[in-house]
């Protein structure tokens, strides 16, 4: 008797707890409304890895800017920790569709840290959720040894050599277990002066362990 009513139940609750779309709060069969779903990928880069070059190549789902800018926000300041996982899939799916040359294949990919403060108070780091469904299916290892040792205050507005100083010195690494030949890929949200990428890229270098590049969400690119 009751097997009978289970599918409209087990309907109606997921109508119930089926989370609105966070964009614009209409119902949403996924992460997104189908709209929402749209425009964000709108701004998707048709190649991703135009910026796959100099010291340190950048890899970039997408560009920063409307939607993807909005849904950022609402994964890093709302808590919406599906939009990272779903990111995490997109850029996974991007990756190997062209894998960059002078990558590997099999990768350590380490998220770009929050600090200890930050992340206490966000309770979570959006860099590593993206990196952790990166690593799902791309079958990557995910590395978290490497840590912030100090908070930088906000790159936008400061000058090429005070961005430098801003982070140089902001991280370590802790417990590392590096093998040798491993390749370092860099996992971050968004990617502007890459100035954080660059001292995170230089700590890990300083012991002679590899790293390839950096892959993000977004980027709004403004280095010359
Ligand atoms: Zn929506």
């Amino acid at each position: 008797m009751f097997k009978s009513w289970q599918p409209l139940l087990n309907q109606a609750l997921n109508l119930f707890l089926k989370p609105n779309c966070p964009m614009c709060d209409r119902t949403a069969s996924a992460v997104f409304c189908k709209y929402c779903q749209r425009q964000i990928q709108d701004c998707q880069l048709p190649h991703p890895d135009l910026y796959w070059q100099g010291d340190l190549p950048l890899f970039a789902w997408g560009k920063y800017e409307s939607s993807v800018k909005q849904s950022i926000g609402k994964l890093k300041y709302d808590g919406h920790r599906s939009i990272g996982h779903l990111y995490g899939e997109w850029l996974a799916n991007s990756w190997q569709k062209s894998i960059p040359s002078g990558s590997a294949t099999k990768l350590v990919v380490i998220p770009i840290p929050l600090h200890p403060e930050k992340l206490a108070s966000r309770g979570f780091n959006q860099a590593e959720l993206i990196a952790r469904s990166f690593c799902q299916i791309t079958g990557n290892k995910l590395d978290l040894s490497l840590q912030r040792n100090r908070s930088t205050v906000a790159q936008f507005g400061l000058s090429k050599s005070a961005r430098q100083e801003n982070v140089a010195g902001a991280f370590t690494l802790v417990n590392s277990a590096f093998k040798p030949g491993d390749t370092v890929l860099l996992i971050d949200d968004i990617y502007t002066t890459g100035a954080t990428v660059r001292s995170a890229a230089a700590v890990i270098r300083s012991i002679q362990v590899k790293v390839c590049g950096v892959a993000v969400i977004a980027t709004g690119r403004i280095d010359k």
